[in-house]
Parts: structure tokens; C-alpha cells; sequence
């Protein structure tokens, strides 16, 4: 399946809960959830009167919302299932751990980016170093103690900035350190399942996945 290019909020309100794709926007009482929490198209408000829908559907709804937060598609989505059930551990946590562990995530949770959107365009066009070199792939899965950075000459860009005066605000994750005024920081260790601020029943996602 392609990536969506439509309004991003109609995806929220599919899932029925804030997804955070807008920015800074999403914080505001302009959000789409607040004004409209039902879902998009001419049923929508209908939607709540429907029967109780099935083992089935809950499972596809909590992988495409878990799919819609982290911006990637099916196929991507697959592969990491399929890396994370061959990983030691809980299949469902190592999903999330991979997931987190993006490069373009991470730009997102370390503030400087106000979306894993705007986090993904930031690394594609190559305003992000690791270790001091930038790497443009959205995807690098970052390991515990490397430098994620903003490129010298890309400090004064309006996002990154407008992200850091909002966001700055919000305090960091555990695993997480950051350091604003040079507009880096690291990953200092693997984050577990209690310290990944995702509302998701990854269980649901291996279920669909077991079938
Ligand atoms: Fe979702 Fe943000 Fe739109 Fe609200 S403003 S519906 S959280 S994308």
C-alpha cells in the first residue's frame, strides 16, 4: 500500500484517538479529535450506533494505528513483525523497540522535530548526522550512544527551531539525552516496553500476524 497523501487527521479520527501527526497542531484545541471525535466520511457519526466489531478488525485497526503513528508502510510494517518475531524476547515489545528506534522517531522524541513526519524529511534531506555523519535514510535503526545531530549549517532552520521552543517544554524520555543548545542527543539505552509512550495492544498486532 502506498503512503497516505491525504489529511493526516482523517487518520486519527479512523482510529478513533490522537495520533500526533501534526505537529504542534495536535497539542492545540484546533485538533480534528476534539472538534470531531467520530470518523471521516458521510457515516461517521453513524459509526458508534454500528454492532460491536469483530476479534478480527480490532486486531487490523491496532496494527494500522500502530502502522499510522510511525509513518511506515505495510511491507516495512511486515518486515519488522517478521525481525522482531525472530528476536529474543517479547514479539510485540521488540516491535515497538524497532519502531522507536528509527532515526526519523528518534529526531521526533529528542524535539527536534515537531513531527516523525518533518522527523523523516529532516533525514532525507540530509539535515541530520549520526556520529557526525549524515545519514539520509528514515529508517537507521540508531544504537545506544550514538550522537544524533542537526547539521551545523541546518541550526537556524525555522522547523527545527519552532520545534525546540515547543517541545523543549516537554522534558525527555529516560532513555533519551538531550542537549538543545547544539541540537543533539543520544539514545543511552534500549527503551523497554513501560518507557515507550505509545497507547497500543501490540499483543493484537501478533495475533493478526499468527494467524
Ligand atoms: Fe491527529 Fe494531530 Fe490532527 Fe489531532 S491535530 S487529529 S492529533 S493529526
Amino acid at each position: 500500500m502506498a503512503r497516505h497523501t491525504g489529511p493526516v487527521c482523517r487518520l486519527c479520527r479512523r482510529e478513533g484517538q490522537k495520533l500526533f501527526l501534526k505537529g504542534t497542531r495536535c497539542y492545540t484545541e484546533k485538533c480534528a479529535i476534539e472538534r470531531r471525535g467520530y470518523p471521516p466520511g458521510v457515516h461517521g457519526r453513524m459509526a458508534g450506533r454500528r454492532r460491536k466489531q469483530s476479534e478480527y478488525a480490532t486486531q487490523l485497526r491496532e496494527k494500522q494505528k500502530v502502522k499510522r503513528i510511525y509513518g511506515v508502510l505495510e511491507s516495512q510494517f511486515e518486515n519488522y513483525f517478521t525481525k522482531s518475531a525472530k528476536t529474543p524476547g517479547v514479539t510485540g515489545e521488540n516491535l515497538l523497540v524497532m519502531l522507536e528506534r528509527r532515526l526519523d522517531n528518534l529526531v521526533y522524541r529528542l524535539g527536534l522535530a515537531p513531527s516523525r513526519k518533518a522527523g523523516r524529511q529532516l533525514v532525507r534531506h540530509r539535515h541530520i548526522t549520526v556520529n557526525g555523519r549524515v545519514v539520509d535514510v528514515p529508517s537507521y535503526q540508531v544504537s545506544p550512544g550514538e550522537r544524533i545531530q542537526v547539521k551545523e549549517k541546518s541550526r537556524e532552520m525555522p522547523l527545527i527551531l519552532g520545534s525546540i521552543e515547543s517541545r523543549g517544554k516537554e522534558g525527555t524520555l529516560p532513555w533519551l539525552e538531550v542537549d538543545f543548545k547544539s541540537q543533539s542527543g543520544t539514545m543511552v539505552e534500549i527503551p523497554t516496553r513501560e518507557t515507550i509512550p505509545i497507547a497500543a495492544e501490540e499483543q493484537l498486532i501478533v495475533e493478526l500476524y499468527s494467524k
